[in-house]
C-alpha cells in the first residue's frame, strides 16, 4: 500500500463531509467512451476515481459514454474492462452504459421542450455554426429559436420515429446566444444518425449529445463528485445548467471538479491519434509494447504497482504541465529493483576461453536471486572452461577508464574467480571471434581469497555448455521527440526508427521456465518481461521493459 498524499479534491471530500452535504457519501465514476483503448492518462483518472473510493469507503462506477456509436465498438469495451481491473480496481456491480439511459434521456429532452428549454433547430450545422458566433463576437438567435414547444415536439417525436435524414434537425437547449461562454449558446444536445448501436441496435437513430448526457448519467447514478480534467472547465456551467432545468426529476445534482489531466513526454495521448498509429500500421496493435495504452505497458513488462505508484507520484493539480517519461520508467525500475529475480542474460555473446580450466569440468558458482533479499536464496551457476561474455565488456584497445577486459588486464567474472586476458582470435576479416584468458583458482568469490587483488571491472557471464538462445526485443521509446503531438510536423514523423531490434541473447537455462508477464531484471541491463502472448511452455520470448538507468539520450 502507498502512502496517500493529500490533495485539492480530498480536501473538498473532507469538507464535505465535515459539513454533511453527502452524508458521507462519497461516489465517483470513471466513464471512458468505448472508442478505442486506455492509454497512461486514463490511468490517472482511474486511479483517482477508484482510489477516492476505496479511501472514503464509497464506490466508483465504471460508466461507458457510449453515444457515438460510429466510432465505438464493444472490443473496446473488453479491453477498458481488461485493464481497469488489471490496475487492480474493481466496480464490482457498477457497470453502467449512457446508452441504458437512452430512453429516460429521451423522455428529460421532451420535458425540456415543453417547458420552453429546448427547441428543434431545422438549420444546417455550416448555418448554426456560422450564427454561433465566436470569443469575440456573440451569436445570434436561429430564426427557429422561438418555434413552439409543440411544434419541436412534434418534430422530435418524428425524427426519432426515423422521418428525417441525418442533418436536418437538431434538439438544441435555448439558453443564450450571446454568452461569453460559448457552450451556452444554444448548445446542441439531439442529432440525427441513422446508424447500428453496438449496444441498442437499430432501436435509436437520434444520439444524445455528450453534455447533455453526462450529466445526467452522473445525476441518475447518483455521483457525488464527478471529476473530469481541465478542457472540461468551460462545460461547467452546462453541466449545472441541465441539471438545474431538471431538478424535479432527479436525484441528485453531482459536483462537477477538474484537475489538469496527464501529459507525458514522447507519448501521444489522445485515442484518435493512437489509431492511427494502430491502423496505419506503424506498430503492430493496440498492445505493441512501444505504445503508452496500458495493454501496450502491460505487453512492455510494465506492472499494475508501477502505474499506481506513478499516478500517486505526480498527485492531482490544477495546473498543466508536462511530466517527463523518466519518471514513469522509474517508478517501474523501483518496483521491479524489489520484485524481479536477477538472471543474467548476454545480450551480444563474446566466446571467453579460460585456458587454464580443465576441459569437461564443471564448477558451481552460487548467484543471489536478489543482492537484498538473502532470504531469496541463490541459484546455480556453473562455470566451464568456454563461457560467452558481451561483446561491451571487452576492448582490444581500451580507452581512457575503462576498467573491463583488454589484453593483459585483469576482471572478476562475477561469482567466480578472477580472470586476465592472454591472447585474442581473430577471424580472416580482422574481427575477434573469442578470447583467452587465465584464471586465478585462489580467487574465488565467496572464499577468503576473493580480495587477494582489488578490481575494478566484474563482468557477467554464462557457461557456453548452458546457455540458452532466446529471443529478445529490445525497445526502445516510440518517439524520438519529446512531444510528438506539438511538433511543427505530423506526430508520425517523430516516429523513432530504431524503437524495436529482435536479438538472440543467450541466458541461464532456469529462464526457460519463465511464466508469462515474469519481470526479470538482467544483471547489469535492465528488466525483462515475458511476452504474455508470445512465451510458450518452455519458449519464452522477452521484452525489454526499461533499462537499469537512464540512458536516453546517453
Ligand atoms: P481521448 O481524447 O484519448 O479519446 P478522452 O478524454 O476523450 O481521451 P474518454 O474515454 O472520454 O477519453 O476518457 C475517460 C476519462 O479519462 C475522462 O474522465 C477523461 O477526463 C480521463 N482522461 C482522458 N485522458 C486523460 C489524461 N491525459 N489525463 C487524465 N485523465 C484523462
Ligand atoms: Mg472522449
Ligand atoms: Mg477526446
Amino acid at each position: 500500500t502507498l502512502p496517500i498524499s493529500s490533495n485539492f479534491i480530498r480536501n473538498i471530500i473532507d469538507e464535505d463531509n465535515r459539513t454533511g452535504k453527502w452524508n458521507g457519501r462519497v461516489e465517483t465514476r470513471f466513464p471512458p467512451e468505448p472508442n478505442g483503448y486506455l492509454h497512461i492518462g486514463h490511468a490517472k483518472s482511474i486511479c483517482l476515481n477508484f482510489g477516492l473510493a476505496r479511501d472514503y469507503d464509497g464506490v466508483c462506477h465504471l460508466r461507458f459514454d457510449d453515444t457515438n456509436p460510429e466510432k465505438e465498438a464493444q472490443e473496446y469495451v473488453d479491453a477498458i474492462c481488461d485493464s481497469v481491473k488489471w490496475l487492480g480496481f474493481d466496480w464490482g456491480k457498477h457497470i453502467y452504459y449512457a446508452s441504458d439511459y437512452f430512453e429516460k434521456l429521451y423522455e428529460f429532452a421532451e420535458y425540456l421542450i415543453t417547458k420552453g428549454q429546448a427547441y428543434i433547430d431545422s438549420q444546417s450545422a455550416e448555418e448554426i455554426r456560422q450564427l454561433r458566433g465566436s470569443l469575440i463576437q456573440p451569436g445570434q438567435n436561429s430564426p427557429y429559436r422561438d418555434r413552439p414547444a409543440a411544434e419541436s415536439l412534434d418534430l422530435f417525436r418524428r425524427m426519432r420515429a426515423g422521418e428525417f435524414p441525418d442533418g436536418t434537425h437538431v434538439l438544441r437547449a435555448k439558453i443564450d446566444m450571446t454568452s461569453p461562454n460559448i457552450n451556452m449558446r444554444d448548445p446542441v444536445i439531439y442529432r440525427i444518425r441513422h446508424i447500428h448501436h453496438q449496444r441498442t441496435g437499430d432501436k435509436w437513430c437520434i444520439y444524445p449529445m455528450y453534455d447533455f448526457t453526462h450529466c445526467i448519467s452522473d445525476a441518475l447514478e447518483q455521483i457525488t463528485h464527478s471529476l473530469c480534467t481541465l478542457e472540461f472547465e468551460d462545460h461547467r456551467p452546462l453541466y449545472d445548467w441541465v441539471l438545474d432545468q431538471l431538478v424535479e426529476r432527479i436525484p441528485c445534482h453531482p459536483q462537477q471538479i477538474e484537475f489538469a489531466r496527464l501529459n507525458l513526454t514522447y507519448c501521444v495521448m489522445s485515442k484518435r491519434k493512437l489509431i492511427e498509429l494502430v491502423e496505419g500500421h506503424f506498430v503492430e496493435g493496440w498492445d505493441d509494447p512501444r505504445m503508452n495504452t496500458l495493454a501496450g505497458l502491460r505487453r512492455r513488462g510494465y506492472t499494475p504497482a508501477s502505474i499506481r505508484l506513478f499516478t500517486e507520484r505526480i498527485g492531482i493539480s490544477k495546473a498543466d504541465s508536462w511530466i517527463d517519461m523518466t519518471v514513469l520508467e522509474d517508478c517501474l525500475r523501483e518496483d521491479l529493483n524489489e520484485h524481479a529475480l536477477r538472471r543474467i542474460g548476454i545480450l551480444k555473446p563474446l566466446k571467453l576461453v579460460i585456458d587454464n580450466f580443465t576441459e569437461g569440468r564443471e564448477e558451481e558458482c552460487y548467484a543471489p536471486n536478489h543482492p537484498q533479499k538473502p532470504e531469496w536464496g541463490k541459484r546455480v551457476l556453473p562455470l566451464t572452461k568456454t563461457v560467452y561474455i558481451e561483446q561491451d565488456d571487452f576492448m582490444e584497445i581500451p580507452s581512457k577508464g575503462y576498467f573491463r577486459l583488454s589484453p593483459g588486464a585483469e576482471v572478476r567474472l562475477r561469482y567466480a574467480y578472477l580472470i586476465k586476458c592472454v591472447s585474442v582470435v581473430k577471424n580472416d576479416q580482422g574481427e575477434i571471434e573469442e578470447i583467452h584468458c587465465v584464471y586465478d583458482p585462489a580467487t574465488k568469490s565467496g572464499t577468503a581469497g576473493a580480495e587477494i587483488r582489488k578490481v575494478k571491472g566484474n563482468i557477467h557471464w554464462l557457461s557456453a555448455r548452458h546457455a540458452q538462445p532466446t529471443e529478445i526485443r529490445v525497445y526502445d521509446r516510440l518517439f524520438n521527440h519529446p512531444h510528438p503531438d506539438t511538433g511543427d510536423k505530423d506526430f508520425k514523423s517523430y516516429l523513432n526508427p530504431h524503437s524495436k531490434q529482435i536479438i538472440t541473447a543467450l541466458v541461464e537455462p532456469s529462464l526457460l521456465d519463465a511464466q508469462t508477464e515474469q519481470c526479470f531484471q538482467f544483471e547489469r541491463h535492465g528488466y525483462f518481461a515475458a511476452d504474455r502472448i508470445e512465451t510458450k511452455p518452455g519458449k519464452p520470448v522477452f521484452n525489454r521493459a526499461v533499462t537499469l538507468r537512464d540512458t536516453w539520450g546517453k
